[in-house]
């Protein structure tokens, strides 16, 4: 009996040819991200006034406030991280017909409760939600985000890429995708990053 032919689909969170319902490697990455989250979102206090951390080992040579990071404080409000895990939670109750959706009254718990709820039904959401892609996409630029801020690290550099219709297109290593001004193509994450350097012009 001869083995059947592979057959591949293309994985619903990256579009790239895929032997099962999904790459496990990109099903463990939104995990991965939804279970950092709740941590991130505590390491963000620390964030929020980077120049109390680290000490140059002057002190009281300034009482003024200083200035607070406005990313972090956006990704601590109940719009930011919360807001994220919340609507897609909300999303996936109206979907499944779930009643009496969960509402939690501190930030803090609310991201560790939807991000709870989200790993328990990712694999639902990821076999049957039309908008998988868009989660994932989601829940990792916004960990990546919080990552950065926690850690100190610069923004991702970003690359000025063009389309073969002779558009260009500047994105960052973490685009979730890009759509070419020349002629509209939507381009995925790997699609665009698989796209030429643009050639620099000097300047005249
Ligand atoms: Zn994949
Ligand atoms: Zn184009």
């Amino acid at each position: 009996m001869n083995a059947p032919a592979p057959l591949s689909w293309p994985c619903p969170l990256c579009d790239r040819p895929c032997n099962g319902p999904v790459h496990e490697g990109c099903q463990a990455k939104v995990d991965e991200n939804l279970t950092a989250l709740p941590a991130l979102y505590v390491q963000l206090a620390d964030a929020l006034y980077p120049g109390r951390r680290g000490g140059d080992g002057r002190t009281g040579t300034r009482t003024a406030p200083l200035p607070c990071n406005e990313e972090a404080l956006d990704l601590r409000s109940r719009g930011g991280i919360a807001g994220v895990l919340s609507g897609w939670t909300l999303d996936l109750y109206e979907r499944e017909g779930w009643q009496s959706f969960p509402v939690f009254g501190s930030v803090e718990t609310a991201v560790t409760e939807y991000a709870k709820i989200l790993r328990i039904n990712l694999p639902w959401i990821i076999d049957q939600h039309p908008a998988a892609r868009e989660f994932a996409d989601e829940v990792r630029l916004i960990a990546g985000q919080a990552r950065r801020l926690v850690t100190g690290e610069t923004p991702p550099r970003r690359v000025t890429v063009s389309c073969p219709c002779g558009g260009t297109m500047r994105v960052t290593l973490d685009t979730p995708g890009a759509r070419c001004p020349g002629c509209s193509t939507q381009y995925g994450h790997t699609e665009v990053l698989q796209l030429p350097a643009a050639e620099r012009r000097t300047a005249a």
